[in-house]
């Protein structure tokens, strides 16, 4: 029997010996004051168990791991026209990159991209004031948990939007092409706002059970998407959730995941259970540095992966 308990004991217990923690996001101010000591995991199983670790109930910015439920809502609003406005390829390039929008006339890779959240953004944005759409984004998100806690971290948005010129850049980049039908400003309202939304490892594994759960919620026993959905869902995450560092990530981890530079990682186990991991310190692709290690620690000892080996 896999007693998952002591392996995330173990694991936390390996990684606390570790000097080199990675680096803490400092684009973002107020990300910059994180301390990369910080180390939680969860996991939350479809038949109702969890079990967790360390920092595993301290909220932190889940940053682009909400870009995995914005998509969700996305695809649930317009379905597959969305993939007329984004594509589904991983982009090779670091996750604010512009140099692929021009040659790609505004259309970005992939919905994990910084652009292509934006985009994402943009569709479920829909005609709403920007306050709208936020709070039906963190109802969503509360839903997927059964967790009415969850909150937004106004000081994280408010320090995206003084300093996010890149991500301005990007939008009134595709905005010129046509690819954002909102002002630039209120878009990107939408995109600050669920990249603050701050959330413990223990909220974030349960949110992320109906993809293992073939779209349906076991914590509220109500579907949030169609099979077929979950399974496209989960491919992009794998092949474009840790943006460059993506192949690595499948090929070191082998499931379906998605970072964000809070330092989580948000990752799927098929019929079985959802990860999550959080430690601030990034490696140079933006992906939590201890957060990985503790994945390949776990599905080493746990055999857990979608190549069937
Ligand atoms: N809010 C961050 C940004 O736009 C999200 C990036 C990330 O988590 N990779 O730069």
């Amino acid at each position: 029997m896999l007693d998952l308990q002591s392996l995330l004991n173990d694991i936390s217990q390996t990684l606390s010996n570790q000097t080199d923690r990675g680096k803490v996001a400092d684009y973002i101010p107020e990300l910059a004051k994180q301390d990369n000591q910080h180390f939680g995991m969860a996991i939350a199983t479809i038949d109702g168990q969890l079990f967790s670790t360390g920092d595993a109930f301290e909220p932190f910015s889940i940053q682009s791991i909400s870009k995995v439920f914005t998509l969700t809502m996305a695809l649930g609003k317009i379905g597959d026209k969305l993939w007329e406005r984004v594509g589904r390829e991983p982009s090779g390039t670091a996750f604010n990159s512009i140099v692929q929008l021009e040659q790609e006339r505004g259309v970005p890779r992939n919905p994990f991209i910084n652009a292509g959240a934006i985009v994402v953004s943009d569709v479920v944005l829909a005609d709403h004031q920007p306050k709208e759409t936020i709070g039906e984004i963190v109802r969503f998100i509360r839903c997927l948990a059964d967790d009415d806690s969850i909150m937004i971290d106004e000081d994280v948005a408010q320090s995206e939007g003084d300093t996010g010129f890149r991500n301005a850049a990007l939008a009134n980049y595709m905005r010129a092409f046509g690819n954002l039908h909102h002002p630039v400003e209120e878009t990107l309202d939408v995109y600050f706002h669920q990249c603050a939304i701050a959330m413990t490892c223990v909220q974030l594994a349960r949110s992320g059970l109906y993809l293992a759960n073939g779209g349906m919620n076991p914590l509220t026993a109500s579907k949030v998407v169609p099979r077929h959905r979950v399974r496209r869902i989960n491919a992009i995450m794998m092949t474009c959730g840790h943006y460059d560092g993506s192949g690595e990530f499948a090929f070191c981890v082998g499931l379906p995941g998605k970072s964000g530079v809070g330092g989580g990682i948000l990752v799927i186990v098929p019929d079985k259970a959802a990860i999550a991991v959080w430690s601030p310190g990034l490696d140079p692709n933006g992906n939590s540095k201890l957060g990985t290690m503790a994945l390949e620690m776990l599905v080493a000892k746990t055999g857990w992966n979608v190549f069937g080996a």
